[in-house]
């Protein structure tokens, strides 16, 4: 499970973030390429935009779903 104490800092502000366990693997990336992105030495993957709607909410379920180290985690806002 996502740890929201260990949030990586490039996450933009809002209830989705991405952990430091991120190792990364990119699986997310082709679920939510609208919202996550890496950072500029390729080490992880954050949250740039924070999911609007029905669309957006849905890939980043998906992306959480599919993240084989759990990286990734919402706050239940
Ligand atoms: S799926 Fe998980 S471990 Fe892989 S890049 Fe995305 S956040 Fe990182």
């Amino acid at each position: 499970m996502a740890d929201n104490t260990h949030k990586l800092p490039e996450n933009v502000p809002g209830p989705w973030y991405v952990d430091d366990t991120c190792t990364p693997c990119r699986v997310c990336l082709d679920e939510a390429p609208q919202l996550l992105k890496y950072n500029d030495d390729e080490t992880y993957v954050y949250f740039f935009k924070q999911p609007e709607g029905e669309d957006e909410l849905a890939a980043a379920e998906n992306a959480s779903a599919i993240c084989p180290q759990n990286s990734i985690g919402n706050d239940g806002a």
